[in-house]
């Protein structure tokens, strides 16, 4: 099935959403006001498999299964509470959290940004 706005499971992922999708200065700022405010421990605690880890300093946690890559190793999907950016050791790929929920669950960069933003 092909799923707008998400890229081909197996592809390398390394973009930011808000710098590919938005042309104008003033929208790149709401939007990054909109990731500023998200709380991203709400917004992958359904992700995030084993908690009892806690984030690390700079806030990364080990997540669930990743979104990009096909036989990604288990344990190689980070998430970061802080920042939402989210990365894979496995297959390399790295984003942001809007780009991350546009993957996993086939978004849109509109409704993407609306996800998050209820994550608020
Ligand atoms: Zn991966």
């Amino acid at each position: 099935m092909e799923q707008k706005g998400s890229a081909p499971k197996g592809a390398q992922v390394k973009i930011l959403a808000n710098q590919l999708y938005s042309k104008s200065q003033r929208r790149r700022e709401q939007i990054d006001r909109i990731k500023s405010d998200a709380d991203y421990v709400r917004f992958y605690r359904p992700e995030i498999r084993d908690n009892r880890l806690g984030p690390d300093v700079e806030g990364w946690v080990v997540g669930g299964e990743c979104p990009f890559g096909i036989d990604c190793h288990v344990g190689q999907f980070q998430v970061n509470l802080k920042t939402g950016r989210c990365r894979c050791k496995s297959c390399e790929s790295e984003t942001d959290a809007l780009g991350y929920v546009m993957q996993r669950r086939g978004l849109g960069f509109p409704q993407a940004l609306k996800y998050l933003k209820s994550a608020g």
